[in-house]
């Protein structure tokens, strides 16, 4: 009886519209995550948070790959000290799928400076000065676009 059926959630939506709620951001597990055996927990409150793991790999920056991922800093007193960090060991690279991911994400990382970082947060929880952060996430859309190209072809994707 169709006037008993559960409506599923937000079916008021379009399809246009569901589909453009669904984000994808980049997240990295930097050198000093890696390095300190981290890889696990963040993982564990990524998958917490209900986030989509759509490609995943472990990398090793050279100086100059680092440059280019953090251009935007060129010009900030610390770019030559974060891409040497950025490139010191392995990192995971990460896309992340979800609903409002980006903010999500963001929220679950914690502030830049951990000293400033909320409580239960991945930078407050395990962060050891203000470079040396354990993750990365994208900030926008627009920036999540340009660094999940920077390291994934569209073959690595999954959906
Ligand atoms: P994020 O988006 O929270 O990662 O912060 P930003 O985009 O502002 O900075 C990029 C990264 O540069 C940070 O995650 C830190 O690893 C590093 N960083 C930011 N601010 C400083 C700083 O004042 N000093 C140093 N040494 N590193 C910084």
């Amino acid at each position: 009886m169709a006037e008993t059926m559960i409506k599923p959630e937000n079916s008021d939506l379009t399809t246009k519209e569901r589909i453009r709620s669904v984000e994808k951001t980049l997240s990295i597990i930097k050198p000093d995550g890696v390095s300190r055996g981290l890889v696990g927990e963040v993982i564990k409150q990524l998958e917490a948070a209900k986030f989509q793991i759509a490609a995943m790999k472990l990398i090793h920056m050279t100086k100059a790959q680092a440059e280019g991922f953090y251009a935007v800093h060129k010009e900030r007193p610390f770019f030559d000290s974060v891409t040497t960090f950025m490139s010191s060991g392995p990192a995971v690279v990460m896309v992340l799928k979800g609903e409002n991911v980006i903010a999500e994400y963001r929220e679950i990382m914690g502030a830049t400076d951990h000293k400033k970082a909320a409580e239960g947060t991945i930078r407050k929880n395990y962060a050891t000065d203000i470079e040396k952060n354990v993750v990365h996430g994208s900030d926008s859309p627009e920036t999540a676009a340009l660094e999940i190209s920077y390291f994934f072809n569209r073959f690595e994707l999954v959906d």
